[in-house]
């Protein structure tokens, strides 16, 4: 029996020990965006650190940040010539929120026909815990482990990561690795999927100023410019009928995706794409002429006007000229745009607007990376041959339309290969009665010892 298979066999006898174990941790209510439960997200994270030193980790430690703690805890001693993988998940966990709509109490962990229903269980105390249970299980019956290993548990994600910027660039050599494991995301034993790539963002407020006072139109109509007017102009000027958006140099940094990644973002949309867009409400998409749907809402940037304001708002006619309008705007990027270069390239494009007769200010709150996992390679291999020793099937390989601002802050601090394992498998993640499904656990359990392995010749 390989090494491998013994650990999954220990695995199996430990069940119901490592549901026991899963309950007490989802018993801790670490809701990391309420101060009130600072307290117990602080509990939680000693709990994993002494969970992490009973299975055999080494150096376990809570580091404090200026919000929760990183749980850290490391096992290097597989040998210089082995890769170090970096695993991230994280324990922190939604707030419960509107709590009578919960079957059974949210930090109660209750089984109902063959499900586990607690806050958390899928985001992202799954991805805690099955690293965790694949390494005591690997460790239990041999040992040592197939290859160095650094977990890193979060305890803000969900409440924006603000610590984690500062806390990634401050701590480069406790993380380095050669590859990083991002695990939190689904685990769908039907048709699993690795996300592989998600876009960046960058939000833009403009504030447009004309007359230092709102005039009367009929006094002032046709001899002082109206901002409202020009804001209009400016917001027609960002696409073209087709779609594209305008702003010079934007499109500088997209690249066209692979014939691969083309086959396979078709595959997956062929199961996705009748229901996006019955979600969507929509009679018919538009920029069709750009390029597919799909392409379109995954792998090209956007740019959306999400508000715009100014003049009178309110029943009947006022006969206002504005003496201020604005607008906001979101754009989504993808592959290598950098946020505060699209940032700067949508500013000097919009102020080339202003006028004598009106002044234009532009600012840019929020800048995140797009980030882009290994699509193809051994990292990625090492998880799809994992899912296909699990539950029979290769993963699909997704596009996120939305972003994940970490991820990319990672894959730039950290400049190292990155992939990603989805291990919670349940539903009504930031919904009343979250759950797993205990069978699809034990896999996901299984999915995180496989990978272990097939990292060994990762190097
Ligand atoms: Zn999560």
């Amino acid at each position: 029996m390989s090494n491998a298979q013994r650990a999954l066999e220990h695995a199996k006898t430990q069940r119901s020990a490592y549901m026991s174990g899963f309950s007490e941790l989802l018993r801790i209510p670490s809701i990391s965006t309420d101060p009130n439960y600072k307290a117990e997200v602080a509990r939680c994270a000693d709990w994993v650190r002494d969970e992490m030193r009973r299975i055999g980790m080494k150096n376990c430690q809570t580091i404090p940040t200026d919000g929760h703690p990183v749980v850290y805890g490391e096992w290097l001693e597989a040998g210089a010539d082995k890769p170090t993988v970096l695993i991230y998940a994280h324990y922190d966990v939604q707030p419960v929120d509107p709590l009578n709509l919960w079957v059974t109490p949210p930090f109660e962990p209750t089984e109902r026909d063959g499900k586990l229903y607690a806050r958390g269980s899928e985001d992202d105390k799954a991805g805690v815990w099955a690293n965790l249970k694949a390494i005591e299980s690997i460790l239990a019956v041999d040992g040592k482990l197939p290859v160095n290993v650094k977990l890193f548990f979060e305890g803000e994600e969900e409440s924006g990561s603000p610590n984690m910027h500062p806390f990634v660039a401050g701590n480069k050599d406790l993380l380095n690795a050669d590859l990083f494991v991002l695990c939190d995301g689904e685990f769908v034993r039907d048709q699993p999927s690795i996300v592989y790539s998600g876009r960046g963002i960058v939000a833009a407020e403009v504030t447009l100023t004309g007359p230092d006072h709102d005039l009367h139109s009929g006094t002032y109509g046709g001899t002082v410019h109206n901002p409202l007017h020009l804001a209009g102009k400016i917001i027609g000027s960002f696409h073209d009928d087709a779609g594209r958006i305008q702003i010079p140099g934007y499109y500088g940094a997209v690249r066209d995706l692979t014939a691969a990644e083309l086959a396979n973002l078709e595959q997956l949309w062929a199961r996705t794409g009748v229901q996006f867009k019955e979600r969507s409400g929509a009679a018919h998409f538009w920029g069709e002429s750009v390029a597919s749907t799909a392409v379109r809402a995954t792998a090209l940037p956007t740019l959306d006007v999400n508000g715009m304001w100014g003049g009178y708002q309110g029943p009947g006619t006022k006969t206002v000229l504005p003496s201020k309008a604005g607008f906001k705007v979101t754009m989504r990027l993808v592959n290598d745009q950098d946020p505060v270069e699209i940032g700067r390239m949508f500013k000097d494009y919009v102020m080339s607007f202003a006028t004598e007769t009106v002044s234009i200010e532009v600012s840019v709150p929020v800048a995140g990376y797009p980030f882009s996992t290994q699509f193809e390679g051994a990292g990625v291999e090492a998880v799809q041959q994992a899912l296909v020793a699990t539950v029979g099937k290769r993963a699909l390989m997704e596009r996120a339309g939305g972003s994940v601002p970490i991820a990319g802050m990672f894959q730039r601090e950290l400049g190292i290969p990155m992939t990603h394992l989805g291990l919670g498998p349940g539903d009504n993640i930031h919904s009343p009665n979250e759950y797993i499904v205990i069978e699809d656990f034990y896999l996901a359990i299984d999915t995180a010892i496989h990978v272990l392995y097939n990292l060994i010749s990762f190097k």
